[in-house]
């Protein structure tokens, strides 16, 4: 496993270095809206402690950043009338993770409209 990289730019946003537009914060988890949006209301739910992906981190924070995505679920069906929701979550390059720093993805849905590439 390489090291987590604590220049990433998830640790950076955690930091406040660079800007995001934040949907949800707790004292172990932030949720924040992809700048690439696949579908409307597409938002990333990170932990705060530094962990690289679902093969690097403690198991509690992964049920914090858990319990947060199923509060982003709730709130994208409510905001964005959506018929279902998708979670996505890739770990290391093989797996297809561009940023290394754990994310799950919760992305509204709509029936018949299929995720923008
Ligand atoms: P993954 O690692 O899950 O394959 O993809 C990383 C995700 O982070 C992509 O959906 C990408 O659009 C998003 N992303 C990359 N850089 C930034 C950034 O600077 N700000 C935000 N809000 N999202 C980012």
């Amino acid at each position: 496993m390489t090291a987590y990289d604590p220049n990433n730019i998830f640790a950076k946003i955690l930091r406040g270095e660079i800007p995001c537009f934040k949907v949800f914060e707790d004292d172990r988890t932030f949720a924040f809206l992809d700048i690439m949006p696949r579908a409307p209301g597409h938002t990333l739910v990170i932990p705060k402690a530094a962990a690289r992906n679902i093969l690097d981190i403690d198991p509690d924070d992964l049920a914090a950043v858990m319990r947060t995505a199923q509060k982003i679920a709730h709130a994208g069906k409510a905001a964005f009338a959506a018929d279902g929701i998708t979670l996505m979550q890739f770990s290391e390059a093989a797996g297809g993770q561009e940023v290394f720093h754990l994310h799950v993805h919760v992305i509204p849905r709509h029936a018949g409209v299929a995720l923008k590439p």
